[in-house]
């Protein structure tokens, strides 16, 4: 024992839930959580929905009230960033120069925004969304703009492009693919909606890409599109997905792999460090190749709680059903499981809206539901318990979902 108990590097969702869960599971040791961001650790979802849409402030996205820390003996140093790790003398280096000692280290530090490698990202009025500065800067610019171009029509470029819209202002979604969302959900659910946001007026340009964003005097004022087109933009969004933090990983000589790569119980190459959330890579049977990285709240939250329980002495593997939601144009998107982008979709309607069935080699690989929580919430159950309704079954309203979930067969 060097008595550094345990030492988490990334104060997100999932270093947050990791030191909570420690606690809930009995863990007496010292916890520290290490963050390079100057708050305690927040909620990210609600940048890109309600927090830009002015619904929420920014004190009702802190994940826990400013004594939880210091109630439950959790040392949460911000604006601290963690430069190295020393594996044999088991210590990290902080960017000032100070050393903390570990028992077991956690690795939380999440992933970051992919950058856009064209000439002209760095002009004023273009930006990405990953942290609370990042939003606040885009809602003291979003006051001055007209026109909105945003960079690739994933989750977070249409919530964005929603709440625009529903301003008023005037939008493009620039997407390499041919529809919304393509490497994540179904085509019946990417044509829902590319309709919803079109009808709220927004303008899709797909199988485009951007060669250069144009400006005069420093700021923003046009993208170059791969056409040769000009899209004209005073405020640029870019969100073409994001990047793993494992360069600190890497560097200490844990294998990487588009993530830091663990085993069923999300432990490293290296007994004492573990590594949960948007930068681990773990294994998973509902990943075609059994093998994921997963960038969601319940995905962080789960692999905290599964490595707290296991440093508290219940060690299991991780097998937590993978769900995602999205809100946008005033509907709810959610989703089970990790198809891939060829599965089969079969359609069924819902009470509330509609779900989408996905098939693999006739086997049910996830479940995207519109508007529809009881059906979501069956579907979690189903991909969980690995059960495969026929395809015909899935697309009969008049089968009973709910009681297949509950184990209570079928219609
Ligand atoms: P993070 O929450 O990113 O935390 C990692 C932390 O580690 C960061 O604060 C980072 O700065 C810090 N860090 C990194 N390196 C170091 C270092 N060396 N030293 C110190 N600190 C370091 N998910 C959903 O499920 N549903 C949604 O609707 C949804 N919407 C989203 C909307 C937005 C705008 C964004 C950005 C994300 C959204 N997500 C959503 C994704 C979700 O927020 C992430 O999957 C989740 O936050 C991952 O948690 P994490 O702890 O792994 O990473």
């Amino acid at each position: 024992m060097n008595e550094g108990g345990i030492v988490i590097i990334g104060a997100g969702q999932a270093g947050l839930q990791a030191a909570a869960s420690l606690r809930e599971s009995g863990f007496d040791g010292p916890v520290t959580m290490i963050g390079d961001e100057p708050i305690p650790p927040y909620q990210r979802p609600p940048l890109s929905k309600a927090y830009l849409a002015g619904k929420v402030d920014a004190a009702g996205l802190f994940l826990r009230a400013p004594g939880f820390y210091v109630e439950h003996r959790i040392g949460c140093e911000t604006s601290s960033m963690a430069v190295s790790i020393d594996r044999g003398g088991r210590r990290i280096r902080l960017g000032d120069g100070r050393e903390i000692a570990y028992d077991h280290l956690v690795l939380a530090t999440g992933s970051r925004n992919r950058p856009l490698p064209v000439s002209g990202a760095e002009l004023a009025g273009v930006y990405q969304l990953r942290s609370i500065t990042d939003a606040d800067r885009i809602q003291e610019a979003i006051g001055e703009a007209r026109n909105i171009a945003i960079v690739g029509a994933g989750f977070i470029g249409l919530e964005f492009a929603s709440i625009c819209a529903a301003r008023g202002l005037c939008v493009t979604v620039i997407e390499a693919a041919d529809r919304p969302m393509a490497r994540a959900v179904s085509e019946p659910i990417a044509a829902f909606f590319r309709e919803t946001h079109e009808k709220a007026g927004i303008r899709f340009l797909f199988g485009s890409g951007v060669q250069a964003i144009e400006g005069r005097t420093g700021r923003v004022e046009a993208l170059r599109l791969s056409d040769g087109t000009a899209c004209p933009a005073d405020l640029v969004l870019i969100g073409i997905g994001v990047l793993p933090n494992q360069e600190l990983a890497a560097e200490a000589g844990l294998r990487v792999e588009d993530g830091i790569v663990v085993d069923p119980v999300l432990v490293t190459d290296d007994p004492s460090i573990s590594a949960i959330g948007d930068c681990a890579r773990f294994p998973t049977r509902f990943a075609a190749h059994g093998v994921a990285r997963v960038e969601s709240v319940q995905n962080a939250i789960d692999q905290a709680r599964c490595v707290a329980a296991r440093i508290a002495g219940r060690p299991a593997p991780y097998d937590a059903v993978p769900w995602f939601w999205s809100d946008q144009g005033g509907h709810k998107l959610q989703m089970v499981g990790l198809p891939l982008p060829g599965d089969v979709s079969v359609r069924r309607p819902t009470a509330g809206g509609f779900a989408v069935f996905r098939y693999r080699d006739a086997y049910l690989t996830g479940i995207e539901t519109v508007d529809s929580a009881t059906e979501h919430m069956a579907a979690r159950r189903i991909i969980a318990r690995g059960l495969s309704p026929t395809p015909d079954e899935a697309a009969d309203p008049a089968f009973d979902l709910k009681a297949l979930a509950m184990g209570r067969g079928g219609a």
